[in-house]
């Protein structure tokens, strides 16, 4: 077990237009609350001594810690952005030489804040950690939560609220808004030093390729296909996926109003800030193409020297996207209601299904639960789907049954809020309780008090960034 972080901070090699040094700012009462022991374990890093590890890294003077630097299509409009209240602390190397970027986020103003305070409401904090952590443990790729510290601040919001930094693990925080960000420099190298910095880094296997550029691009595609499908398969709707919330890692990144369905209803939107439902649920897959195809532009020249030839290769990999997602979403619904081999009907049968869910306002997770445990026929508008499936079941072959594409709990907003509400008046059993719950979404012991859907009085309609 290592001790102590094994910091190499390679993104500095970048061209210093891609970054600030920055500190965290001064928080004389900072107190660390909630520690990540499985994730220590991953890092190497020793659990024992991580509060004064942590809190004398964030101290020490001498740290090569920073900001990034980027741009992004904020619900459509471009914005020159930036991490305007993190702070990059650095790569830790763990023994096995994976690198993981160990960023504050809420450790006050940066270059980049605007008019921001840099700061962030514990209560976001707590949020991002219980849903960052459901998310790994329901095998998606996500940033993860290493540690909560509670800043001993007040911070302006709606109202005073505690202020509280998360310490984020993420296998990059590179964005497509990065490259944006790159694009508008005037030096032509900076775009190809961040391209070159980026496959290196993610994807090592492809260094030698000789058209590396076009195959990264492909393979940034095929990375977040297989991540949306993933949180269609669970019901996630991530509520900001402007470009600068897009992870070239494949991550999930940024978990501000996202929220889980409770009730299936494809055009879902939980943000207050959505008004017009560009992320609605439905619409995530489009959206992650458009962001591909913003990626896309910041580098053609790259691809070809020939514009045209470029933006042929390219549309190539955006047309495939939409078979590859529709392929892969149907091999995905399949497992979900337990069914293999092929037949052509399948997708309507699937679609029937969740047409039914919709009309009839079926909890999402807690009915492919029913339908694992034969007990849809409670319902009768299910009987004759129900022979459907039983009759298309029969060219099944045995195939080990494949219990990991339903969980049987989610992070439910209700239930979130009822724990975080807990914290706040300094109990963190529940929290505590939540969280060990979420380690095994597959298990099927899961109290009804944690996996039960939402009664009217408890259901939550809207979710706000509450930064
Ligand atoms: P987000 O919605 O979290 O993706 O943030 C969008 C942009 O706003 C990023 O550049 C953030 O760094 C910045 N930002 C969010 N909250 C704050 C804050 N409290 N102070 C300064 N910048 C912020
Ligand atoms: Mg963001």
């Amino acid at each position: 077990m290592l001790k102590n972080w094994n910091f190499e901070n390679s993104y500095l090699e970048l061209p210093n237009i891609f970054y600030s040094k920055t500190k965290a700012e001064n928080f004389p009462k900072l107190e660390l609350l909630l520690k990540n022991e499985d994730l220590m374990v991953t890092l190497n890093i020793n659990h024992e001594n991580f509060d004064n590890l942590l809190l004398e890294t964030i101290d020490n003077k001498e740290l090569n810690s920073f900001s990034q630097a980027y741009a992004g299509h904020q619900f459509g409009h471009f914005t020159i952005l930036g991490d305007g209240r993190a702070t990059l602390l650095g790569e830790h190397i763990n023994a096995n030489k994976e690198r993981f970027d160990i960023q504050l986020k809420g450790s006050g103003k940066t270059p980049y804040s605007r008019n921001g305070d840099g700061k962030g409401t514990l209560k976001s904090m707590l949020r991002e950690y219980i849903v960052s952590e459901a998310m790994h443990n329901l095998n998606i790729k996500t940033t993860r939560s290493l540690a909560i510290l509670n800043t001993g601040q007040k911070i302006q919001r709606e109202t005073y609220e505690e202020g509280g930094i998360l310490v984020r693990v993420a296998k990059s925080h590179i964005r497509v808004g990065t490259f944006q960000f790159a694009s508008l420099s005037k030096k032509q190298n900076d775009i190809k030093d961040l391209l070159d910095y980026t496959i290196n880094r993610l994807y090592p296997e492809i260094v030698d390729e000789k058209d590396k550029y076009l195959n990264f691009f492909e393979k940034i595609t095929d990375s977040q296909i297989n991540l949306i499908v993933n949180w269609q398969r669970v019901g996630f709707i991530h509520g900001v996926m402007n470009t600068d919330n897009m992870s070239l890692s494949g991550e999930t990144i940024d978990y501000g109003p996202c929220a889980f369905l409770d009730e299936y209803n494809p055009n879902k939107v939980f943000s207050s800030i959505d008004r017009n439902g560009r992320y609605a649920f439905n619409n995530q897959p489009k959206i992650a193409l458009w962001n591909l195809a913003r990626l896309a532009e910041t580098f053609l020249h790259l691809i070809d020297s020939d514009e045209n030839i470029a933006i042929k290769k390219i549309e190539h990999i955006l047309k495939k996207y939409e078979t590859k997602y529709k392929d892969l979403w149907l091999k995905m619904m399949k497992s979900k209601i337990g069914i293999n081999q092929d037949h052509e009907k399948d997708r309507n049968l699937i679609e029937e299904f969740l047409d039914l869910m919709h009309i009839f306002k079926l909890d999402y997770t807690n009915t492919f639960i029913a339908l694992e445990n034969n007990d849809l026929k409670k319902y009768s508008f299910m009987n004759e789907w129900i022979s459907k499936l039983n009759l298309r079941k029969n060219i099944n072959k045995n195939e080990k049954e494949n219990k990991y594409f339903n969980p049987n709990i989610i992070p439910r907003n209700h239930i979130i809020e009822n724990v975080i509400n807990e914290c706040k008046v300094g109990n963190y059993k529940k929290f505590n309780r939540f969280i060990s719950l979420l380690k095994n979404p597959y298990n099927s012991n899961i109290p009804e008090e944690f996996s039960k859907e939402p009664s009217n009085e408890e259901r939550v309609y809207e979710t706000f960034c509450g930064t």
